[in-house]
């Protein structure tokens, strides 16, 4: 039998708040109720974004939450090269594409066509570059600003079809072409979060994801790139995230407390952690629904 391990996988771009919080807890119980393995993993691949005090923020937060992980911390801005090699994997094989196109170019596209279709995070790219014959892309890329797309059609018929299991032990079928072609390596990253987490969790032997029904889609092409790199698929558990009374996600515009805040304004953090176990949470914030295409949570 393989062993249990899951992980919380924050971005360093800011203090933890409340929801993030709530994902470490689910992820944290999950493993150790299952004698399992709790890690962290620290996803600072974004240059213009992470920070070095988030970090040690975070780290602050989920030693006054009680919530210990075990093990070597790992940092994605230190293994880059892990993903470039994959990249050029799939570059080899034709499944990815340089595409040199500018947000406003992407967005003139798509107003000026009539059908424009959409995925979960908005209107997919509509395909400008993939086209370029190989040999006209190349030159290009050695002078011309570019990210990296995965060709989603051609990557989708080379996998064939996909399933991987959720909390529930069902089966849900990989659509990752909901997305079109997403983004690998940015301009101004040499990875994307879809690259560098689906190598991070086998590189790391998760057996569990547990994380937030936010990334519910995501899973889609994760599952996809799983394939082509041939890495193990792990169960995914999406949990229903922590939102305002009236609905509304956490996020730091609508005032979430962050964690620091309310170690600050004296809260005790068994308290906190055991209400929240207990499906309590501070006066205001509650668990909002999962959408509808997403699995219930389940834990077998
Ligand atoms: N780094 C991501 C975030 O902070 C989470 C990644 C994941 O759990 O897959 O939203």
């Amino acid at each position: 039998m393989t062993e249990i391990a899951t992980r919380f996988a924050p971005s360093p771009t800011g203090r933890l708040h409340l929801g993030h919080a709530w994902s470490a807890l689910q992820a944290h119980d999950f493993a150790t109720e299952r004698h399992g393995h709790f890690l962290l993993r620290i996803e600072d691949i974004d240059p213009g974004r992470a920070r070095d005090e988030h970090v040690s923020g975070i780290l602050e937060d989920l030693i006054w939450l009680g919530l210990a992980w075990e093990g070597e911390i790992v940092f994605q801005s230190q293994r880059l090269a892990l993903y470039a090699m994959a990249l050029e994997d799939l570059k080899e094989r034709g499944l990815v594409y340089p595409c040199f196109c500018t947000r406003a170019e992407i967005a003139r596209e798509i107003a000026a066509s009539a059908s424009a279709p959409h995925g979960p995070d908005g209107p997919h790219y509509p395909g400008t570059c993939r086209g370029i014959p190989a040999t006209v892309a190349d030159a290009r890329a050695a002078h011309e600003a570019h990210c990296w797309r995965l060709d989603v059609a051609k990557a989708r018929a080379a996998a064939g079809p996909l399933t991987w299991t959720d909390g529930n032990g069902m089966a849900q079928r990989a659509r990752p072409e909901m997305h079109g072609d997403v983004v690998l390596a940015r301009k101004d990253a040499p990875v994307s979060y879809h690259l560098a987490v689906t190598i991070d969790d086998a590189e790391q032997a998760i057996s569990h994801v547990v994380r937030g029904v936010d990334l519910w889609h995501a899973t889609h092409v994760h599952r996809l790139l799983q394939a082509l790199l041939d890495l193990p698929t792990p169960v995914y558990i999406h949990h229903a995230l922590i939102g305002t009374a009236s609905g509304e996600r956490l996020a730091k515009r609508n005032g979430a407390p962050a964690i620091a805040d309310l170690r600050a304004a004296g809260a005790d953090p068994g308290e906190l952690i055991e209400a929240m176990r207990a499906g309590r949470f501070p006066n205001g914030y509650r668990l909002l629904d999962l959408p509808d295409d997403a699995p219930r949570q389940g834990t077998s």
